[in-house]
C-alpha cells in the first residue's frame, strides 16, 4: 500500500511528464554553475535563484554546508565543467538554533547506544551566525585545494520571510 506520499508523487509526477518537454538537455549544467544551498522546505532554488532546467548544479544539505558539499563541487567542476559557485545560506536555518552537544544529546536519546557509537565525533557544523557562517565557508572553498583559483565563489544570503537574497561576499 502505497503512503500519502508516494500517491502524491505518483500522481504529480504523472500530471509533469504528460507536458514534459526537456528530455534532450545535455548532462553538463548549459550556465556552467553550481549552488549550495540549504534543505530546508521553504527555499524553492529554482524559483528564487533563478535556475532554468539544464542549467546549474544544485547541491542542498543542512545549512547549505559547503564542507558537506565538497564531494559533488569536485564532480560539478572537474568532471561536468562547471566554473562558479553560488553558496547561499539563509535566515532562520535550523542550523543557527543548536550546539554539536545538543544534537549528540538527542541522537544518544533517541538511537541509543548504537546511534551514538555511530555518530561519535561527527561535527554536525551549526554555525552561531548567519554572515559569518556564510564568510566561512567561501572563506574554506577559495583556500581548498580542491577547488581551483579559476573558479568564481560567493556567498549570500536568503530571506526566507522576503524571498529576497543579499550578496554577502
Ligand atoms: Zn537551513
Amino acid at each position: 500500500m502505497a503512503t500519502e506520499i508516494q500517491q502524491n508523487l505518483e500522481k504529480k509526477n504523472a500530471e509533469y511528464a504528460s507536458s514534459f518537454k526537456e528530455g534532450h538537455l545535455a548532462l553538463p549544467p548549459a550556465k556552467k554553475y553550481a549552488v549550495v544551498t540549504c534543505m530546508d522546505a521553504r527555499i524553492d532554488p529554482a524559483a528564487a535563484y533563478g535556475i532554468s532546467l539544464g542549467d546549474a548544479h544544485v547541491i542542498r544539505n543542512a545549512g547549505g554546508n559547503a564542507r558537506d558539499a565538497i564531494r559533488s563541487l569536485v564532480i560539478s567542476e572537474q568532471l561536468l565543467g562547471t566554473n562558479e559557485i553560488l553558496l547561499i545560506k539563509h535566515t532562520g536555518c535550523g542550523m543557527l538554533t543548536f550546539k554539536n552537544e545538543d544534537a549528540h544529546a538527542v541522537v544518544e536519546k533517541n538511537l541509543g547506544a548504537a546511534g551514538k557509537q555511530e555518530l561519535a565525533g561527527l561535527d554536525f557544523q551549526p554555525f552561531p551566525d548567519l554572515e559569518k557562517g556564510v564568510e566561512d565557508d567561501v572563506k574554506y572553498l577559495k583556500e581548498s585545494k580542491a577547488i581551483p583559483d579559476s573558479v568564481t565563489i560567493s556567498g549570500w544570503v536568503y530571506e526566507v520571510e522576503t524571498g529576497k537574497v543579499r550578496k554577502v561576499v
